[in-house]
């Protein structure tokens, strides 16, 4: 039993975390079903899910990948996917609420998607960009930690800490991922206890995907952590050099090029902390060992200091360090994010006019390794 949460060699992953384990991954993503939430929910992005999964049929397609159990209720962790269902279409994935107190990243992605499901009801241009592109939705990951208002889900287990990663050298003291109790924050889960239900189910999104399409792009939406918007890639583990710091590289210049004025800093996160545990570490160690569709993992992480440099009393509560308090700073970080999102979208769409091969490659490879790795200026 240990030997499943044993920290994997470098290239080396761990089969038995996640779906695989239970005998293979399912491919129904795509499949409609109606589901409910809670009579009493106090989960609102949860009900707004509920109406855009309403609202979106018969385009948008959604279905509950597992339940969380939370007291006497039963929360639902939905996927809706919109867009192309070809077994080789690119894929752009967006996440949100992994962590529960950062509610700002769940309502990111729904906002997209709201906007999204109302322009189906008039506008060609995006019906003929689904038709090359899949998107995939799971904008509640940790319902039972939106409910609770906490950052870990409802067992105690901070899911971002939670996959069997090491990191390879000393992280900080509790927020790099620790297992000494479930009430501290940050914490790993037991050495050799099972993966997390919510855990599971993203990476059964993510390996379905990643079975039959060959580029998943995909952006996890989280608020915390200083005062710029950060675009974070793997790895979390390691200060060494991603596989694909030439393709992100590459995304990173479309992005300056073509979204003007953007405020995001794309980086490693490694550049900011290490930790343990990063799920994404996980997943995309796993795509490259698997050697079927480019994973390319980015975590959004919307700078909150900003908003409570600009409003000192949040710090007075808990929920306030994460998230704008005042609508319409809430409105205008929104609607900052719609933007990046759809690039996201359009990115995946259209990977192979931007994805770099041969001399190209070399030359992103070369300004890559200088922008991120080398000595900093
Ligand atoms: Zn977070």
């Amino acid at each position: 039993m240990t030997r499943r949460w044993q920290a994997p060699q470098r290239g080396a992953v761990d089969p038995s975390f996640g779906p695989s384990s239970s005998g293979g991954v399912a491919t129904e993503l795509d499949a409609d079903e109606h589901w409910a939430v809670p009579g009493a929910v106090a989960v609102p992005e949860l009900v707004e899910l509920l109406d855009l999964a309403d609202q979106g049929r018969p385009w948008l397609r959604s279905r509950v990948l597992c339940q969380v159990a939370l007291g006497e209720h039963q929360l639902p962790v939905p996927v809706l996917t919109l867009g192309s269902t070809r077994a080789d279409a690119p894929v752009a994935l967006f996440v949100g609420g992994v962590h529960g107190l950062e509610r700002i990243g769940a309502q990111a992605v729904l906002a997209y998607l709201r906007s999204l499901v109302m322009r189906l009801r008039w506008d060609d241009s995006l019906h003929h960009q689904l038709d090359t592109v899949r998107l995939v939705f799971v904008p509640v990951l940790n319902p039972g930690g939106m409910w609770l208002g906490t950052r870990a889900n409802p067992n105690g287990v901070d899911l971002m800490r939670s996959a069997p990663v090491d990191a390879d050298e000393p992280v900080a003291l509790l927020a790099g991922g620790h297992r000494i109790s479930a009430a501290l924050p940050w914490y790993r889960g037991k050495l050799g206890a099972p993966a997390e239900v919510e855990a599971t189910a993203l990476c059964q999104v993510v390996e379905t995907e990643l079975q039959r399409s060959p580029f998943v792009l995909a952006l996890d939406c989280h608020s915390g952590f200083g005062l710029s918007d950060r675009l974070w890639f793997p790895w979390a583990c390691s200060r060494a050099p991603m596989p694909h710091v030439a393709e992100l590289h590459a995304l990173g210049q479309i992005m300056d090029a073509s979204l003007i004025h953007h405020r995001y800093v794309l980086e490693p996160q490694s550049r900011q902390y290490l930790t343990h545990g990063d799920l994404w570490d996980h997943l995309y160690r796993r795509a490259i060992d698997r050697g079927t569709g480019l994973l390319l993992p980015l975590t959004l992480e919307m700078g909150s200091w900003l908003w409570v440099k600009k409003n000192p009393r949040q710090l007075f509560s808990r929920r306030g360090i994460f998230n704008p308090e005042l609508a319409h700073r809430q409105q205008r970080v929104l609607r900052r994010h719609l933007g990046g999102l759809d690039f996201i979208t359009r990115a995946a769409a259209s990977w192979q006019r931007w994805l770099p091969q041969g001399a190209a490659r070399q030359q992103h490879q070369d300004q890559a390794m200088v922008r991120w790795y080398g000595p900093r200026r």
